[in-house]
């Protein structure tokens, strides 16, 4: 094994890497520059690996953590060769990125997670149809792409549904609820007439997700389930250990997400979010290939954090199952908390007062802009027990104006 080894040449069809890289010894990569990206830098490094960020956005979370900041789209041939060549291994932060350039990367170094597992997470229908090939539940649903398919009077037992783009939903953003068939062929059209998944509207009991890690080993491990309350379709609040989900359940989630993984010959963090219903079954909504926001309390509640795994993962150093040592309430902080409620007027937030609650850490994530619904940071709070990691959390919303949960 060696891992001073130079970079393999430009015109390299086959990779040859070592197994494991040891930390210490050489650059990661990474592709986008968010939060998601700038946690894994953190990560990365405290492991000793200096990191390059491919981001257009010259201010961006993750550039401004980086050792190396390459300032260029995500499909510059040069951008993504210097990378390839720089980096004994590469990851993304984000599942929009394109497909085709982790191929590219692919020829030059080692790429997790694989092009094919990002690809299906692009596309809603394609990753329903990959929980369905998966013996994994999903949302009774229909693909729409034309005009015919949006006025179909067999969506009636869709109905109350949501419809979504296929393609760059996240937060909420690109979802419209529809009552009717009428509805649907209103909100198609003003939707752009994309292609477009229609989703029954399900009766759910909870929210929660699953993060898994695998190896190039096939080796999987996972961070406990996470129980998520979303507002106006934002993740707002994550407790793990997940209070209202039985163990039962919580093994099922686990299980059916390592099944994912497995499926897809994953390697990497995966997050599969899922829906308990009101009858107490599990129904996968989607999954995202790579850290997850429902995953942050892992850096202070767990031995090992989601950002840990993606390192052990992209280096190929072993995955310890990771241990939750504290229970843990994860606040998302949103630009709306740096404006007076109601009004656009700027104001920050009381950090001190929330800093003064004991198991209270603050992670900002370097936005120089606040807006509203933008993610900015977020608070994890831990302590011995769940009732006072929960009390000193609703205490900590209170402080920033935040509503109870
Ligand atoms: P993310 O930021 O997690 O990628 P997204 O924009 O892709 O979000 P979804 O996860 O599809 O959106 O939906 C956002 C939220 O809307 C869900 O967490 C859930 O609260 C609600 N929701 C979505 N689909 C359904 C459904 N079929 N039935 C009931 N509620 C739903
Ligand atoms: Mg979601």
């Amino acid at each position: 094994m060696s891992t001073t080894q130079p970079p393999p040449p430009a015109d390299a069809t086959s990779v040859s890497t070592p197994a494991t890289v040891s930390p210490g010894a050489g650059w990661l990569g990474v592709l986008g520059g968010g939060q998601l990206g700038r946690m894994f830098v953190h990560a990365a490094q405290v492991h000793g690996f200096r990191v390059a960020v491919l981001e257009p956005d010259p201010s961006s979370p993750a550039g401004a953590a980086a050792d190396v900041h390459l300032r260029a789209a995500y499909t510059d041939a040069g951008a993504l060769d210097e990378l390839g060549r720089r980096c004994v291994a590469i990851t993304t932060e984000f599942e929009n990125v394109p497909a085709a350039s982790l191929r590219a990367l692919a020829a030059l170094t080692r790429v997790s997670p694989p092009a094919d597992a990002v690809e299906v997470c692009q596309h809603r229908a394609v990753e329903k149809a990959t929980f369905a090939a998966a013996g994994v539940p999903c949302a009774p649903h229909a693909v729409i792409t034309n005009t015919e398919e949006a006025a179909a009077a067999a969506l009636a037992p869709l109905l109350p549904g949501i419809l979504k783009t296929a393609r760059l939903g996240y937060d909420g953003k690109g979802q419209a609820t529809v009552s009717t068939v009428v509805d649907v062929a209103a909100a198609w059209a003003a939707m752009g007439r994309v292609p477009c998944v229609l989703e029954q509207r399900l009766p759910l009991r909870h929210e929660i997700s699953v993060i898994v890690a695998r190896g190039r080993d096939g080796q999987v491990v996972h961070l406990p389930v996470q129980q998520n309350l979303h507002r106006q379709g934002i993740l707002a609040v994550t407790q793990v250990p997940a209070p209202d989900v039985p163990a039962a359940t919580s093994a099922q989630a686990v299980a059916l997400a390592q099944r994912l993984a497995q499926a897809l010959q994953y390697v990497g963090v995966l997050c599969v979010e899922f829906f308990v219903l009101e009858d107490g079954s599990l129904v996968a909504n989607e999954m995202a290939p790579r850290p997850h926001n429902s995953g942050h309390y892992s850096i202070d509640a767990c031995d090992v954090s989601q950002f840990d795994l993606q390192v052990r993962t992209l280096a190929g150093l072993p995955l310890a199952a990771p241990r939750q040592h504290s229970p843990a309430v994860m606040l998302n902080l949103l630009g709306d908390l740096w404006f007076a409620a109601g009004s656009d007027t700027p104001r920050t937030p009381d950090w001190p007062a929330v800093l003064a609650l004991p198991g209270v850490r603050l992670h900002l994530y370097g936005k120089a802009e606040a807006r509203l619904g933008r993610k900015m940071g977020h608070l994890t709070v831990t302590a011995a027990d769940a009732a006072t990691a929960r009390n000193t959390a609703l205490q900590a919303a209170a402080r920033l104006g935040l509503p109870a949960f």
